[in-house]
């Protein structure tokens, strides 16, 4: 079956050639060259306190403000222009979901280059939890891409997924439209945690970017509330 769909899809590419998402050369969803503009986030900071931090961690004296604090952040890449347009045309155009597969490698190896995240997943074997959309939302887009990002990462490191933990309660606007105090006032309340769910012990939420890190934050919350001992958020770019 895989097979005839990876012959399917040679056909389908002699008919609809792929096109660069970036400088629109033909050949693939992204070229060698705007491939390499992509550069992995090296400056980490406390999700807290906004400054430096190893690999992403919250300080422990910035732990203590509140016990419901995110563990840390971790973000992959820098959201420069072609990271952007990569998350921009996977959120938005589903017709170039195979980007999903750009996003999920270049996040896993971001990662695997991470000790951090390496010593957290083998010491507490979290779940990966994706940052849900409300239903109205994931009507209209017909999927989550934090949920298929979020797979590329259960895959590759070989974790348990659940999407059925968090829930939206509250139809937010897009946070990039917002600046950082309407950001933080948007996802207030956005998140509930669904009936019978199994509350992990350790869980690592997902998402495409992490700007103020509100979503990530407040979701974080949501779950130490209920039950979880260690939250850790992983995105993909990281917008400074
Ligand atoms: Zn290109
Ligand atoms: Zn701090």
């Amino acid at each position: 079956m895989q097979q005839w769909n990876n012959r399917t899809m040679s056909l389908l590419d002699l008919i609809f050639p792929k096109k660069c998402i970036n400088c629109k050369k033909f050949g693939d969803f992204l070229c060698p060259d705007c491939f390499s503009k992509i550069r992995y986030n090296e400056s980490s900071q406390c999700p807290s306190c906004l400054k430096a931090s190893i690999d992403g961690f919250t300080h422990w004296e910035c732990k203590t403000e509140t016990k419901y604090s995110i563990d840390g952040v971790i973000s992959a890449v820098v959201y420069n222009s072609v990271a952007r347009k990569l998350v921009r045309q996977f959120k938005y155009k589903p017709y170039v979901s195979r980007l999903s597969g750009i996003i999920g490698e270049v996040m896993n190896e971001g990662l695997a280059q991470n000790e951090s995240f390496y010593n957290f997943i083998r010491k507490f074997e979290p779940v990966i939890v994706p940052i849900p959309l409300s239903p109205k939302r994931l009507r209209e887009r017909g999927y989550n891409h934090a949920e298929i990002i979020g797979r590329h990462v259960t895959k590759y490191f070989k974790l348990k997924l659940d999407s059925n933990v968090l829930v939206r309660v509250k139809d937010t606007k897009p946070q990039y439209k917002l600046n950082k105090r309407e950001r933080l006032e948007n996802v207030q309340g956005a998140f509930g945690i669904a009936k019978n769910a199994k509350i992990p012990n350790s869980a690592i939420l997902i998402d495409d970017v992490a700007t103020t890190f509100a979503t990530l934050k407040e979701a974080a919350k949501v779950l130490k509330q209920k039950g979880s001992k260690r939250v850790l958020g992983v995105t993909f770019a990281r917008e400074l």
